[in-house]
């Protein structure tokens, strides 16, 4: 990904999340000096396999587990203090290095027990199926111009002020959407006096800091959460997540100009997958779709919830394309469809009665369309020891072809496994 011409590269979900992202991240962020989040919060479940040992990054970037790069969580992204020190507590006790290289921005906006509370009590009545980790009400305060920030930290007095009046508030929200609990003040003041001092030697002026770094020649890679198709504007609204998911976010959420950003890398699973609700054109029959879960296991990293699961839908592809600028693509899990005989590919939509190119703009329309199937022949062999393109069986490579054609964009890179030497890169 990074060469003489590519030095800030942003790695995004192309399809609903879940795509092997932190997998990626972790092969990526061996060339990299600056690992960052730029959005979402405690709500991302990066699984990253490095050998014999798994871990699951929520919050923390996964470049964390290689010991050159500089973490940074941006300013776009929402704080949960008590998931960050838990998880760099567990980075510690495992043995992976994380003093001095760490930051979290000053601009970034806390998630706070009450988030938590007003989550649950509007997911029961909106059925959106969050992670109910509070992110959307954290974005929703960020917005309403009431959230507390990181930076706020530095002046404890002035916290207690603010949550007066924001744990009262969340009290008479919870009432009105007749919640039973209540966020409690003493305990709201009592977690953050204690995580500020950890806090306050993380904290930063991160944009600052990547703006130099970025003077200096370093490289940054710019690690997207959940995917392109839940991003806030240009997903399936209202079955979206609260932030920019997308390339553009990552600007604004690590606080650098967008002409920084020199190489935008789509990921895909080689197949589609959903968790929560709203609609997924490409659905599997029962069967295809219980196989495949269980073949890529396809349960949710934070939530275990299973996801439902359905073929590569190339509409939904190229619109990821288009809305992010990508400029090549990874396809992870290919080894998923190893054993299976023949492999449909969804290329378009019809949409009453009529081919639809392009990506509907409403949830309505995408509930309604029509797949539209072509299908390939299956390569039954295992790719899991390829590292070259030539390694795959022919089928296999065909299959990625196509994907590749559809999409318009090229393949980068090829995943064929969970750990980090199971990887094609394409030159
Ligand atoms: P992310 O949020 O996009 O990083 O995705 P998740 O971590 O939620 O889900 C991806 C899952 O797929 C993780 O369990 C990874 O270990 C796994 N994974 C990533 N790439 C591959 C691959 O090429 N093959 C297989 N079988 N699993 C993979």
């Amino acid at each position: 990904m990074f060469d003489d011409q590519t030095h800030c590269a942003v790695v995004v979900g192309a399809q609903w999340g879940d795509e092997g992202k932190g997998k990626l991240v972790d092969v990526l962020a061996e060339q990299a000096d600056f690992v960052v989040r730029y959005q979402g919060g405690a709500n991302a479940g990066h699984t990253v396999v490095t050998g014999d040992s798994q871990f699951i990054l929520r919050q923390i970037p996964s470049g964390i587990l290689h010991p050159r790069a500089t973490c940074v969580i941006g300013n776009g992204v929402v704080v949960d203090p008590v998931t960050l020190f838990s998880e760099l507590d567990a980075l510690t006790e495992r043995g992976v290095a994380t003093d001095g290289r760490m930051f979290v921005s000053n601009r970034a906006h806390l998630v706070l027990p009450f988030h938590k509370l007003l989550d649950a009590a509007s997911e029961k009545s909106q059925g959106i199926g969050t992670t109910g980790k509070g992110i959307g009400p954290a974005y929703e305060d960020k917005i309403g111009r009431r959230g507390v920030r990181v930076g706020d930290l530095r002046d404890m007095g002035r916290v207690r002020e603010f949550l007066e009046q924001r744990v009262a508030r969340a009290n008479r929200m919870l009432e009105m959407m007749h919640a039973t609990e209540r966020a409690s003040l003493d305990e709201h003041v009592e977690l953050l006096s204690g995580y500020a001092p950890r806090l306050n030697t993380l904290a930063a002026d991160t944009g600052l800091l990547l703006h130099r770094a970025l003077r200096a020649g370093k490289r940054i890679l710019l690690e997207g959460a959940q995917g392109s198709l839940l991003d806030l504007d240009h997903g399936t609204y209202p079955f979206v997540t609260s932030s920019s998911t997308t390339a553009g976010g990552a600007a604004v959420g690590a606080g650098i100009g967008p002409t920084s950003i020199d190489g935008v890398l789509g990921v895909v699973k080689a197949y589609t997958t959903r968790v929560g609700n709203g609609p997924l054109p490409s659905a599997a029959d029962p069967a295809d779709d219980e196989r495949l879960r269980k073949e890529g296991g396809e349960f949710g990293a934070v939530t275990g919830r299973p996801r439902r699961c359905g073929w590569f839908d190339a509409t939904v592809v190229r619109y990821a394309v288009r809305v992010n600028g990508l400029t090549g693509l990874a396809v992870t899990k290919l080894d998923v469809l190893d054993e299976f005989e023949r492999i449909p590919v969804c290329v378009g939509y019809e949409l009453d009665g009529r081919q639809c190119e392009e990506f509907p703009d409403e949830v309505e329309q995408l509930e309604r369309v029509k797949p539209i199937y072509e299908v390939l022949d299956g390569w039954r062999a295992p790719t899991t020891e390829a590292r070259r393109l030539d390694d795959l069986p022919s089928a296999a490579r065909a299959y990625l072809t196509r994907l590749e054609a559809l999409a318009e964009t090229p393949i980068r890179y090829v995943s064929v496994g969970t750990r980090r030497d199971q990887i094609i890169a394409v030159r």
